[in-house]
């Protein structure tokens, strides 16, 4: 496995809208597992997408476990990720491996039911809130080209500077 080079805002590739998958292969596996280990030996992260390391197909990684006071379903690699359902409005916090330097406060759907392939090509069904719905809808952006600074509730007071985006201890 390797870790992948993440593209960084300004970076236009990241504006770049990716392609469904087609393909379940061991090439796929691969690189989901690069993909994985880029998000993990990173800065803290809870979700990562191809298109953030320059490879335009739709699979995105997001593992909110690591606050285990919410609801969460572990480790999920998503493929061809669809909303089928959505309800409710709630804004928060995002920061993004690609654009190191601020967070910002976006609105999102609450609640959402995502249907998608897992990386064995299987079809699975999730339904989940709050802060997992809240990645999970920040990493299917990055597949239509979209950052969190593009969906920020308010230009004026509603971009924050990081102070440091460190390291792992
Ligand atoms: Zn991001």
């Amino acid at each position: 496995m390797a870790v992948l080079k993440v593209l960084v805002y300004p970076d236009e590739r990241l504006r770049q809208k990716s392609q469904p998958v087609m393909k379940f292969d061991e090439f796929l596996l691969n690189f989901v597992g690069d993909l994985e280990e880029t998000m993990r030996l990173g800065p803290p992260s809870v979700g990562i997408a191809a298109p953030q390391v320059g490879r335009f197909e739709r699979i995105i990684l997001v593992d909110v476990s690591c606050k285990p006071e919410i609801k969460n379903h572990g480790r999920l690699v998503m493929i061809n990720p669809e909303i089928a359902d959505k309800e409710g409005n709630v804004v928060g916090r995002e920061g993004c491996l690609s654009v190191p330097d601020y967070t910002g406060n976006v609105s999102r759907w609450e609640r959402i039911q995502v249907r998608a392939f897992d990386e064995s090509g299987a079809r699975q069904t999730y339904d989940m809130e709050g802060f997992e719905a809240r990645a999970v809808q920040h990493e299917m952006d990055h597949l239509n080209g979209l950052l969190f600074l593009d969906r920020l509730v308010s230009r004026r007071d509603g971009l924050f500077r990081r102070k440091v985006y460190g390291k792992r201890p």
